[in-house]
């Protein structure tokens, strides 16, 4: 076979191998959009989906705002505001760091920001249309950002055959609304699809808050938790043994506000209801760790 000389690839086509490995389905996009948000310390939060996202993914919040001049490195790849020096990056406090998640939701669809700091008079916008930015544009809003992402997948045909029906990928977003909302109560959070509204969280405290992803059902069947051993905290709550399930649809674990699945934390409380469970079953469990961060 003839050899083909190496080349460096465009970087287009870096961003959109990047997105296919970040960017699996329309709740990725969800997560990576709504963990902007609290980044910028939002605290009112709205995310607007069609037809499972498909169609349209907005998330709209009332952060900090980008300045019109960094809007086109929003969508640059590997271009953060949240890494400064080396040092950053063992004593990481916000949700995001790689400034990967624009430049790869960019390049798979058609994004658009819109977005306005509080002291500018006016709000910007630029588009990206599958990798080609834009213009920096002024356009009318209010203080925040919102971000439209359009045509997810439209040319990454494989990924789009892969997406499931409306309502299934409508699920997995929920989901991860849910995931992102249970540690953050001091955050409004409001999810609707195809302009109905299916979620509504306003602003509470933390146990209130937990007990959104806790079914109605349950409410009478809980376990306050709130433990410390020297500097590892944990608050939640648990689920009486009748509350156990088949499936792990109401174990939700997060380590200082990140979810997490950890095989650890699974079998303590697997272990802790041993005896109180028939085997099989996972009891319900909203945990809630927290400890100091490296390098604190
Ligand atoms: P990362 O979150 O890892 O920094 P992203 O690609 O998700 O990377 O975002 C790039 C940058 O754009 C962020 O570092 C931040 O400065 C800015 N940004 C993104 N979303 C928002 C938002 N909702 N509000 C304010 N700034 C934002
Ligand atoms: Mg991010």
């Amino acid at each position: 076979m003839e050899r083909r000389p190496i080349h460096q690839l465009s970087q287009s086509l870096v961003n959109r191998i990047a997105a296919g490995e970040v960017i699996e389905r329309p709740a990725s996009v969800v997560k990576e959009l709504i963990e902007n948000s609290i980044d910028a310390g939002a605290t009112h939060i709205v995310v607007e989906v069609e037809d499972g996202g498909r169609e349209l993914i907005r998330v709209i919040d009332d952060g900090s705002g980008i300045n019109a001049d960094e809007l086109p490195l929003a969508f640059a790849s590997h271009a953060t505001s949240k890494l400064v020096s080396d040092e950053d990056l063992f004593a990481i406090h916000t949700m995001g760091f790689r400034g990967e998640a624009l430049a790869s939701i960019g390049s798979v669809s058609h994004a658009r920001i819109l977005s306005r700091t509080s002291d500018s008079d006016a709000a910007y916008e630029i588009f990206n249309r599958g990798g080609e930015i834009g213009d920096i544009q002024a356009a009318a809003g209010n203080v925040g950002t919102t971000i439209d992402v359009r045509r997810l997948f439209f040319n990454t045909p494989a990924r789009r055959k892969f997406l499931k029906a409306s309502s299934t990928e409508f699920s997995y977003i929920s989901e991860a609304v849910m995931r992102t909302a249970l540690p953050n109560p001091e955050v409004s959070f409001k999810l609707s699809h195809n302009s109905r509204v299916v979620l509504d969280l306003p602003k509470t405290d933390q146990h209130s808050r937990l007990l959104a992803a806790w079914p109605d059902e349950f409410r009478e069947q809980q376990l306050p938790i709130q433990t410390r051993d020297a500097e590892i905290m944990m608050r939640g709550i648990i689920g009486t043994p009748e509350l156990a399930r088949p499936s792990q649809r109401y174990q939700y674990f997060f380590l200082n506000g990140r979810p997490v699945r950890d095989k650890f934390i699974q079998h303590a409380v697997r272990e802790s209801f041993r005896g109180l469970t028939e085997p099989g079953r996972y009891p319900a469990a909203i945990l809630l760790v927290s400890m100091p961060r490296a390098g604190c």
